[in-house]
Protein backbone atom coordinates (compact mmCIF):
# COMPACT_ATOMS: atom_id res chain seq x y z
CA UNK A 1 0.00 0.00 0.00
CA UNK A 2 1.00 3.26 -0.88
CA UNK A 3 2.08 5.37 2.16
CA UNK A 4 -0.01 8.09 2.93
CA UNK A 5 2.98 10.61 3.52
CA UNK A 6 3.99 9.72 -0.48
CA UNK A 7 0.52 10.31 -1.70
CA UNK A 8 0.20 13.70 0.05
CA UNK A 9 3.60 14.90 -1.73
CA UNK A 10 3.08 17.44 -4.20
CA UNK A 11 4.65 15.89 -7.37
CA UNK A 12 4.63 17.17 -11.15
CA UNK A 13 3.95 14.95 -14.34
CA UNK A 14 6.18 15.32 -17.10
CA UNK A 15 4.97 12.64 -19.45
CA UNK A 16 1.49 12.97 -19.85
CA UNK A 17 -0.50 12.93 -23.27
CA UNK A 18 -3.94 15.51 -23.39
CA UNK A 19 -5.42 13.17 -25.76
CA UNK A 20 -4.19 10.06 -23.70
CA UNK A 21 -6.37 11.45 -20.91
CA UNK A 22 -9.99 11.05 -21.79
CA UNK A 23 -12.18 9.50 -19.54
CA UNK A 24 -14.56 7.51 -21.11
CA UNK A 25 -17.46 9.40 -19.81
CA UNK A 26 -15.71 12.12 -21.49
CA UNK A 27 -15.51 10.47 -24.89
CA UNK A 28 -18.96 9.69 -24.87
CA UNK A 29 -19.51 13.61 -24.59
CA UNK A 30 -17.37 14.20 -27.42
CA UNK A 31 -18.80 11.48 -29.94
CA UNK A 32 -22.27 12.75 -29.28
CA UNK A 33 -21.16 16.46 -29.75
CA UNK A 34 -20.40 14.89 -33.48
CA UNK A 35 -23.33 13.04 -33.23
CA UNK A 36 -21.71 9.38 -32.68
CA UNK A 37 -23.63 7.35 -30.25
CA UNK A 38 -21.45 5.25 -27.97
CA UNK A 39 -21.67 3.91 -24.98
CA UNK A 40 -18.98 4.34 -22.15
CA UNK A 41 -18.72 0.39 -22.45
CA UNK A 42 -17.82 0.31 -25.82
CA UNK A 43 -14.65 3.33 -24.95
CA UNK A 44 -13.88 0.90 -22.18
CA UNK A 45 -13.52 -2.17 -24.63
CA UNK A 46 -11.39 -0.04 -26.81
CA UNK A 47 -9.14 1.35 -24.23
CA UNK A 48 -8.17 -2.54 -23.82
CA UNK A 49 -5.10 -3.99 -25.51
CA UNK A 50 -2.96 -6.65 -26.38
CA UNK A 51 0.01 -5.00 -28.23
CA UNK A 52 1.00 -1.47 -29.41
CA UNK A 53 -0.61 -1.49 -32.68
CA UNK A 54 -4.05 -2.03 -30.79
CA UNK A 55 -3.05 1.15 -28.65
CA UNK A 56 -2.25 3.22 -32.11
CA UNK A 57 -5.69 2.26 -33.29
CA UNK A 58 -7.47 2.66 -30.40
CA UNK A 59 -5.76 6.40 -29.90
CA UNK A 60 -6.74 7.51 -33.58
CA UNK A 61 -10.19 5.93 -32.78
CA UNK A 62 -10.60 8.49 -30.06
CA UNK A 63 -8.59 11.50 -31.18
CA UNK A 64 -11.07 11.32 -34.56
CA UNK A 65 -13.49 13.21 -32.32
CA UNK A 66 -11.21 16.04 -31.31
CA UNK A 67 -12.95 18.09 -33.93
CA UNK A 68 -12.68 21.65 -32.52
CA UNK A 69 -11.19 23.86 -30.28
CA UNK A 70 -14.29 23.43 -27.90
CA UNK A 71 -13.28 19.50 -27.92
CA UNK A 72 -9.65 20.77 -26.49
CA UNK A 73 -10.76 22.76 -24.25
CA UNK A 74 -13.24 20.02 -22.58
CA UNK A 75 -10.51 17.76 -22.00
CA UNK A 76 -8.17 19.95 -20.84
CA UNK A 77 -10.09 20.71 -18.07
CA UNK A 78 -10.99 17.36 -16.88
CA UNK A 79 -7.08 16.35 -16.82
CA UNK A 80 -6.57 19.48 -14.98
CA UNK A 81 -9.46 18.25 -12.56
CA UNK A 82 -7.60 14.72 -12.64
CA UNK A 83 -4.15 16.09 -11.98
CA UNK A 84 -4.89 18.10 -8.86
CA UNK A 85 -6.40 14.96 -7.69
CA UNK A 86 -3.32 13.30 -7.15
CA UNK A 87 -1.32 16.26 -6.09
CA UNK A 88 0.25 17.21 -9.17
CA UNK A 89 1.15 20.97 -8.92
CA UNK A 90 3.04 21.05 -12.02
CA UNK A 91 2.80 19.13 -15.18
CA UNK A 92 4.54 19.37 -19.10
CA UNK A 93 1.69 17.84 -21.17
CA UNK A 94 2.16 16.63 -24.52
CA UNK A 95 0.39 17.61 -26.53
CA UNK A 96 -0.33 15.85 -30.31
CA UNK A 97 -0.03 19.00 -32.96
CA UNK A 98 1.42 16.14 -35.70
CA UNK A 99 -2.21 14.60 -35.29
CA UNK A 100 -4.19 18.21 -35.40
CA UNK A 101 -2.27 18.89 -38.45
CA UNK A 102 -2.88 15.85 -40.17
CA UNK A 103 -6.82 16.57 -39.80
CA UNK A 104 -6.01 20.15 -41.36
CA UNK A 105 -7.04 21.62 -37.74
CA UNK A 106 -5.34 24.90 -36.83
CA UNK A 107 -3.33 23.74 -33.51
CA UNK A 108 -3.03 27.86 -33.52
CA UNK A 109 -6.72 28.12 -32.75
CA UNK A 110 -6.76 24.80 -30.27
CA UNK A 111 -3.93 26.11 -28.45
CA UNK A 112 -5.83 29.52 -27.56
CA UNK A 113 -8.63 27.39 -26.00
CA UNK A 114 -6.30 24.99 -24.40
CA UNK A 115 -4.57 27.63 -22.80
CA UNK A 116 -8.16 29.24 -21.84
CA UNK A 117 -9.08 26.18 -20.07
CA UNK A 118 -5.67 25.63 -18.17
CA UNK A 119 -5.71 29.28 -17.02
CA UNK A 120 -8.68 28.72 -14.39
CA UNK A 121 -6.61 26.26 -13.05
CA UNK A 122 -3.55 28.53 -12.06
CA UNK A 123 -5.61 29.62 -9.14
CA UNK A 124 -5.93 26.66 -7.41
CA UNK A 125 -2.36 25.67 -7.72
CA UNK A 126 -1.99 23.62 -10.87
CA UNK A 127 0.74 24.99 -13.68
CA UNK A 128 0.76 23.31 -17.05
CA UNK A 129 3.04 23.63 -19.60
CA UNK A 130 3.04 22.31 -23.24
CA UNK A 131 5.23 20.05 -24.91
CA UNK A 132 4.23 20.04 -29.37
CA UNK A 133 4.48 16.41 -30.18
CA UNK A 134 5.07 15.21 -33.78
CA UNK A 135 4.16 11.50 -35.15
CA UNK A 136 7.51 9.86 -35.77
CA UNK A 137 5.69 7.99 -38.69
CA UNK A 138 4.54 11.04 -40.32
CA UNK A 139 8.23 11.76 -41.45
CA UNK A 140 10.42 14.44 -40.90
CA UNK A 141 8.46 17.24 -43.02
CA UNK A 142 5.50 16.70 -41.37
CA UNK A 143 7.28 17.21 -38.05
CA UNK A 144 9.16 20.55 -39.36
CA UNK A 145 5.37 21.89 -39.76
CA UNK A 146 4.81 21.14 -35.94
CA UNK A 147 8.06 23.49 -35.10
CA UNK A 148 6.59 26.38 -37.43
CA UNK A 149 3.15 25.87 -35.07
CA UNK A 150 5.06 26.15 -32.00
CA UNK A 151 6.74 29.21 -33.23
CA UNK A 152 2.97 30.48 -34.29
CA UNK A 153 1.49 30.43 -31.08
CA UNK A 154 4.44 32.54 -29.85
CA UNK A 155 3.83 31.06 -26.70
CA UNK A 156 6.09 31.28 -23.22
CA UNK A 157 3.67 27.82 -22.35
CA UNK A 158 5.37 25.87 -25.02
CA UNK A 159 8.41 24.29 -23.46
CA UNK A 160 9.43 21.71 -25.71
CA UNK A 161 9.29 19.52 -29.09
CA UNK A 162 9.08 16.05 -29.01
CA UNK A 163 8.56 13.07 -30.84
CA UNK A 164 6.00 9.94 -30.69
CA UNK A 165 4.52 7.23 -32.50
CA UNK A 166 6.21 3.88 -33.86
CA UNK A 167 9.39 4.50 -33.09
CA UNK A 168 10.57 2.00 -35.47
CA UNK A 169 9.49 3.53 -38.57
CA UNK A 170 11.83 5.85 -39.67
CA UNK A 171 15.69 6.64 -38.47
CA UNK A 172 16.38 8.92 -36.18
CA UNK A 173 19.14 10.89 -37.74
CA UNK A 174 16.48 12.10 -40.38
CA UNK A 175 15.29 14.30 -38.01
CA UNK A 176 18.15 15.99 -37.15
CA UNK A 177 17.44 19.45 -38.99
CA UNK A 178 13.49 19.18 -37.40
CA UNK A 179 15.23 18.91 -33.69
CA UNK A 180 18.15 21.88 -35.19
CA UNK A 181 15.08 24.07 -35.57
CA UNK A 182 13.42 23.30 -32.02
CA UNK A 183 16.34 24.14 -30.98
CA UNK A 184 16.57 27.76 -33.03
CA UNK A 185 12.82 28.22 -31.75
CA UNK A 186 13.95 27.93 -27.59
CA UNK A 187 12.44 24.68 -27.54
CA UNK A 188 14.03 22.00 -25.01
CA UNK A 189 14.24 17.95 -26.69
CA UNK A 190 12.38 15.32 -26.27
CA UNK A 191 11.54 11.92 -28.22
CA UNK A 192 9.79 8.41 -27.26
CA UNK A 193 12.06 6.01 -27.39
CA UNK A 194 13.51 2.81 -25.96
CA UNK A 195 9.57 2.03 -25.47
CA UNK A 196 9.27 -0.99 -28.11
CA UNK A 197 12.38 -0.05 -30.25
CA UNK A 198 16.13 -1.11 -29.22
CA UNK A 199 18.29 0.67 -26.67
CA UNK A 200 19.82 2.14 -29.53
CA UNK A 201 17.42 3.80 -30.89
CA UNK A 202 17.94 5.68 -27.17
CA UNK A 203 21.66 6.25 -27.81
CA UNK A 204 20.77 7.28 -31.36
CA UNK A 205 18.41 10.52 -29.61
CA UNK A 206 20.77 11.24 -27.07
CA UNK A 207 23.87 11.32 -29.45
CA UNK A 208 22.42 12.95 -32.46
CA UNK A 209 19.29 14.31 -31.20
CA UNK A 210 21.01 15.98 -28.36
CA UNK A 211 17.45 15.22 -26.32
CA UNK A 212 17.46 16.04 -22.51
CA UNK A 213 14.87 13.36 -21.21
CA UNK A 214 13.68 10.46 -23.25
CA UNK A 215 10.36 9.38 -22.74
CA UNK A 216 10.20 5.46 -21.58
CA UNK A 217 13.52 4.47 -22.78
CA UNK A 218 13.16 0.85 -20.83
CA UNK A 219 15.38 -0.52 -23.33
CA UNK A 220 18.57 0.78 -21.68
CA UNK A 221 18.08 -1.96 -19.38
CA UNK A 222 19.63 -4.19 -22.24
CA UNK A 223 22.53 -1.99 -22.66
CA UNK A 224 24.64 -1.62 -19.74
CA UNK A 225 27.31 1.00 -21.30
CA UNK A 226 24.23 3.29 -22.11
CA UNK A 227 23.03 3.10 -18.75
CA UNK A 228 26.00 4.53 -17.52
CA UNK A 229 26.14 7.19 -20.79
CA UNK A 230 23.02 7.87 -19.15
CA UNK A 231 23.59 8.45 -15.58
CA UNK A 232 26.77 10.26 -16.46
CA UNK A 233 24.92 12.78 -18.65
CA UNK A 234 21.87 12.91 -16.44
CA UNK A 235 19.37 12.38 -18.89
CA UNK A 236 16.64 11.20 -17.43
CA UNK A 237 14.03 8.41 -18.57
CA UNK A 238 10.09 8.88 -18.19
CA UNK A 239 9.27 5.96 -16.70
CA UNK A 240 5.10 4.51 -17.19
CA UNK A 241 5.10 1.53 -16.32
CA UNK A 242 1.50 0.65 -16.09
CA UNK A 243 1.72 1.85 -20.06
CA UNK A 244 4.69 -0.44 -20.48
CA UNK A 245 2.85 -3.42 -19.28
CA UNK A 246 -0.54 -2.74 -20.71
CA UNK A 247 0.75 -1.90 -24.40
CA UNK A 248 3.03 -5.14 -24.45
CA UNK A 249 5.92 -2.85 -24.67
CA UNK A 250 7.69 -4.44 -21.31
CA UNK A 251 6.55 -8.00 -22.56
CA UNK A 252 8.82 -6.92 -25.97
CA UNK A 253 11.53 -5.83 -24.30
CA UNK A 254 11.89 -8.85 -21.97
CA UNK A 255 11.20 -11.05 -25.16
CA UNK A 256 8.30 -12.65 -23.25
CA UNK A 257 4.37 -13.31 -23.90
CA UNK A 258 3.16 -12.24 -20.16
CA UNK A 259 4.88 -9.83 -18.01
CA UNK A 260 3.84 -8.00 -14.79
CA UNK A 261 4.95 -5.28 -12.84
CA UNK A 262 7.66 -6.84 -11.05
CA UNK A 263 9.36 -7.56 -14.17
CA UNK A 264 9.86 -4.13 -14.89
CA UNK A 265 12.71 -2.65 -15.16
CA UNK A 266 12.74 0.83 -12.80
CA UNK A 267 14.31 -0.36 -10.30
CA UNK A 268 17.26 -1.49 -11.66
CA UNK A 269 17.53 2.03 -13.58
CA UNK A 270 16.84 4.44 -10.84
CA UNK A 271 19.97 1.69 -8.53
CA UNK A 272 22.12 2.22 -11.17
CA UNK A 273 21.97 6.33 -10.83
CA UNK A 274 20.15 7.39 -13.85
CA UNK A 275 17.61 10.34 -13.24
CA UNK A 276 14.12 8.96 -13.38
CA UNK A 277 10.73 10.72 -13.45
CA UNK A 278 7.78 8.82 -12.70
CA UNK A 279 5.19 9.62 -14.95
CA UNK A 280 1.47 7.77 -16.51
CA UNK A 281 1.93 8.29 -20.09
CA UNK A 282 -2.29 8.03 -21.16
CA UNK A 283 -3.91 7.68 -17.94
CA UNK A 284 -7.18 7.20 -19.16
CA UNK A 285 -6.06 4.64 -21.97
CA UNK A 286 -3.74 2.52 -19.28
CA UNK A 287 -6.64 2.83 -16.45
CA UNK A 288 -4.36 4.66 -14.19
CA UNK A 289 -2.82 7.80 -12.83
CA UNK A 290 0.04 9.16 -11.36
CA UNK A 291 -0.71 7.76 -7.46
CA UNK A 292 -1.14 4.44 -9.17
CA UNK A 293 2.20 5.00 -10.55
CA UNK A 294 3.84 5.58 -7.40
CA UNK A 295 2.09 2.73 -5.85
CA UNK A 296 3.43 0.14 -8.77
CA UNK A 297 6.55 1.47 -7.70
CA UNK A 298 6.08 0.73 -4.61
CA UNK A 299 4.77 -2.94 -5.44
CA UNK A 300 8.18 -3.28 -7.35
CA UNK A 301 9.92 -2.90 -4.11
CA UNK A 302 11.16 0.83 -4.11
CA UNK A 303 11.77 2.63 -0.46
CA UNK A 304 9.76 5.44 0.94
CA UNK A 305 12.80 7.10 0.38
CA UNK A 306 13.24 6.04 -3.11
CA UNK A 307 9.74 7.25 -3.53
CA UNK A 308 10.33 10.70 -2.03
CA UNK A 309 13.44 10.69 -4.49
CA UNK A 310 10.81 10.17 -7.67
CA UNK A 311 8.84 13.06 -6.18
CA UNK A 312 11.59 15.57 -5.95
CA UNK A 313 13.15 14.12 -9.36
CA UNK A 314 9.95 15.40 -11.07
CA UNK A 315 10.67 18.75 -10.11
CA UNK A 316 14.10 18.53 -10.79
CA UNK A 317 13.44 17.50 -14.44
CA UNK A 318 10.89 19.87 -15.32
CA UNK A 319 11.80 22.21 -17.71
CA UNK A 320 9.88 25.39 -15.94
CA UNK A 321 9.13 24.52 -12.94
CA UNK A 322 11.20 27.72 -11.15
CA UNK A 323 9.67 30.17 -13.53
CA UNK A 324 6.19 28.83 -12.77
CA UNK A 325 7.04 28.92 -9.33
CA UNK A 326 7.56 32.76 -9.45
CA UNK A 327 3.93 33.60 -10.99
ZN1 LIG B 1 4.06 8.84 -24.37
Amino acid sequence: MLPDSIRQLPKAELHVHLEGAIQPATVCTLTARHRVTTAESEVRRRYNYTDFVGFLDAFKWVTSFLRDSADYALITHNLCEELLRHRVVYAEVTLSVGVMLLRNQSPERNFAAILRAAEDFESRGLTLRWIFDAVRQFGPDAAMRVVQSAKNCASSRIVAFGIGGDELSIPTKDFLPVYAAASAAGLHRLIHAGEIGGPERIREAVEILRVERVGHGIAAIQDPSLMDLLADCRIPLEICPISNVRTGALARQLDRNRVTLQDHPLPQLLRHGIPIVLSTDDPAMFHTDLSGEYAAAEQMGLSESELRQLAAASFAHAFDFSSARSL
